[in-house]
């Protein structure tokens, strides 16, 4: 089995001849490795693979609206079925578990869900065609909502390749119940951050806002000013240095997903 889960989702695009995953039914891919999807509704939950020694399935949520979504789910589900069926744990995927993308966390489950995440990021959206769609294009709440439209795929997925192949310095924060989980940075990132994981967002942060009034901007003001020591550890002198902060909400989850970054 093959542990790397981008090369595995480019070796499957590859047995299938597919070349704009953009433009085919993930579901296609299921049904021919033979795993059975069922949908129904399903309450809290966008999808679960179960799995016994022989056999595995597929269920989907299909009260979902979002065409995307659904997508995302699909080949989430696949890379469990591909990766981690032989140890037969049965995965339940809500919002927060498919907009997990924590590149340290070494708890078990939890890796799997950012495996069966990065798997699903790459099938449906493949790092070379990601790198061209934003060559020479600054980054903003407006370019990771173009690419993930164009090709149907997760916003979330779409701002975590960009801390990982992108051409300008973003950090990430996962805050799920009012508190900071995780974040994960660019590598040409060069700030400190807060020592915010396991407490609520910074009080000035748009992510506050969501937790503590609801707050949800349009997309036209999906870029919010902040400053620079909202989210960072910076010297007196940085303060009030202007920085921005794209924050995306999934009410249902209580989750937010907030990007930050410098023009
Ligand atoms: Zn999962």
């Amino acid at each position: 089995m093959m542990n790397n889960p981008r090369q595995l989702a480019l070796s499957i695009l590859n047995d299938f001849g597919i070349s704009e995953p953009q433009n085919i039914e993930i579901e296609d891919i299921a049904h021919a490795l033979k795993i059975p999807i069922r949908h129904v509704g399903l309450n809290g939950c966008e999808g679960r693979i179960l799995h016994n020694s022989k056999h595995s399935i597929i269920t989907l949520n299909n009260n979902t609206d979002f065409e995307t979504r659904k997508r995302f789910t699909i080949a989430h589900e696949i890379g469990h079925y591909l990766m981690h069926r032989k140890d037969s744990t049965n995965h339940n995927d809500d919002i927060s578990s498919l907009s997990w993308f924590d590149d340290k966390n070494q708890h078990k489950v939890l890796k799997q869900e950012f495996e069966a995440n990065e798997f699903a990021s790459e099938l449906l959206l493949p790092t070379d065609m990601f790198a061209a769609s934003i060559q020479a294009k600054p980054f903003s709440p407006n370019l990771i909502r173009t690419i993930s439209d164009h090709f149907r795929v997760s916003r979330t997925s779409v701002i975590h390749r960009f801390t990982e192949h992108g051409n300008h310095p973003i950090c990430v924060f996962y805050t799920r119940n009012n508190k900071v989980h995780y974040w994960r940075k660019s590598e040409d990132f060069r700030y400190y951050i807060k020592g915010i994981t396991k407490l609520p967002p910074p009080s000035d942060s748009v992510c506050a806002e969501f937790f503590n009034d609801n707050t949800i901007y349009s997309v036209e003001d999906s870029k919010q000013e902040i400053v620079k020591s909202t989210w960072l550890d910076v010297k007196d002198d940085f303060v009030d240095d202007v920085f921005y902060e794209f924050c995306l909400v999934h009410s249902s989850a209580n989750l937010a997903i907030s990007v930050i970054w410098e023009d």
